[in-house]
């Protein structure tokens, strides 16, 4: 679906099906634990097709998520998806699903640090051993393949780095090893890239991020090929992993305005991403349109658009002119997450200390933004302001 014509009427009207709307624009909340059924024929129908949108038991899930997960599987172009009770949740269900003792699996180095963490905490405790790899390897990823490499988890643009990998390449080498490929895919969101047309067996979603919108739930959705949906399904639900249908409710009615908010929070993004660009305290701007972010060709490529988030790499700063910068500001405000309307800041050092295939220059400061939907002129004078405190303190203590 690149025709973003289609794609605008796709967002509006995918998982609407009738059956679970019942008519009703957006689909309602269904709760439920205990579904009745009046005879033994009936209850044995609602067994046989407990995983074909017929209401079974609570934790299978309602119409509320069925309609959900049907729009997401449209919009990512797979075959099913289950839902988590959070990005995390979506990352740890997925890998545990396919993962066993004496597996080995192949870990981007610029990935999420909580996914890291679960590699490290808790997968080395079951036996499985995680080698982390350059997000810009590409189709050399076949050297580090093992007899008993399972799967390769990708994301891309990496985390806070923001380093786009070659997805085609990596799937291709995947394919031919019979390894199963995940792509953490928060980043595009399940509009700006086609995982599934790349070779990706997973998508995962923190739907928490841009699905969501407003900065109000925590959801996760893993969507797999047809061959990975059955394992994917069936492990995730022994795992026990449910959502509340009041949060699938809000994720359903965040995700029609996905398309429009997305638009806006890219073309808010690039206008300050320009900005910072001429900036003379600015080493480079990293954000993928920027032939300055590792992997931009990538994202010509085999992206649609961008959103509202990327990072930026200062030339010199200590801790004390990045705190001048990031405090006292007028619309950024300082917190994890990103994806809602508002624009958030974080400074970050120390990112060479979860970095262990690939080496990062920490004495220049790296600041990530989140462009909400404010009013750009407002957001770069906020900016202004804070490069005037971050020079001040700079030249203070150099003095
Ligand atoms: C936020 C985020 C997650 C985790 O999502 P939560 O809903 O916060 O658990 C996973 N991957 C990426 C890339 C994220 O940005």
């Amino acid at each position: 679906m690149s025709n973003k014509d289609q794609l605008a009427t796709q967002i509006v009207s995918t998982g609407r099906d009738k059956k679970y709307t019942k008519g009703i624009i957006n689909p309602p909340v269904f709760r439920a634990s205990t579904v009745v059924f009046n005879t033994m024929d009936e209850m044995r129908y609602a067994i046989k097709n407990k995983t074909n949108g017929e209401m079974f038991y609570g934790r299978r899930g309602t119409p509320t998520h069925f309609a959900f997960q049907q729009a997401i599987s449209e919009l990512e172009g797979g075959f099913g998806t289950a839902l988590y009770p959070s990005g995390a949740g979506a990352i740890s269900g997925a890998l545990l699903s396919f993962l066993s003792q004496g597996d080995h699996l192949l870990m981007v180095d610029s990935v999420y640090e909580p996914t890291r963490d679960l590699c490290d905490k808790l997968l080395a405790g079951y036996g499985v051993e995680t080698t982390y790899y350059d997000p810009l390897i590409g189709a050399d990823i076949s050297k580090l393949i093992r007899p008993n490499t399972k799967v390769i988890f990708l994301e891309s643009p990496g985390s806070i780095t923001m380093e786009i990998q070659d997805v085609p390449a990596i799937c291709r080498i995947a394919k031919q090893h019979n390894i199963i490929t995940m792509l953490d895919n928060t980043w595009a969101s399940p509009i700006n890239c086609r995982p599934f047309e790349m070779g990706i067996d997973i998508s995962i979603q923190a739907a928490t991020k841009y699905i969501v919108g407003h900065s109000d739930v925590m959801i996760g959705t893993a969507t797999a090929n047809e061959t990975h949906w059955p394992r994917l399904r069936e492990h995730s639900y022994l795992m026990g992993l449910t959502t509340s249908p009041d949060d699938v409710y809000l994720a359903n009615r965040g995700l029609r305005t996905l398309g429009v908010r997305l638009a806006q929070h890219n073309k808010n993004a690039l206008k300050v991403a320009n900005w910072l660009a001429n900036r003379p305290e600015v080493d480079h701007v990293r954000h993928p349109a920027f032939d300055t972010c590792p992997g931009h060709e990538f994202f010509e490529r085999d992206f649609i658009s961008g959103n509202g988030l990327f990072s930026f790499v200062l030339k010199q700063g200590n801790l004390a002119s990045v705190t001048a910068f990031v405090e006292d500001m007028k619309h950024f405000k300082m917190g994890f997450s990103w994806g809602g309307f508002e624009s958030l800041v974080l400074g970050y050092f120390g990112l060479d200390k979860i970095r262990t295939a690939t080496h990062w220059d920490s004495s220049k400061p790296l600041i990530r933004l989140h462009i909400g939907l404010e009013d750009t002129d407002d957001l770069i004078a906020d900016l202004e302001q804070a490069f005037a405190r971050f020079n001040s303190k700079l030249n203070a203590n150099t003095k």
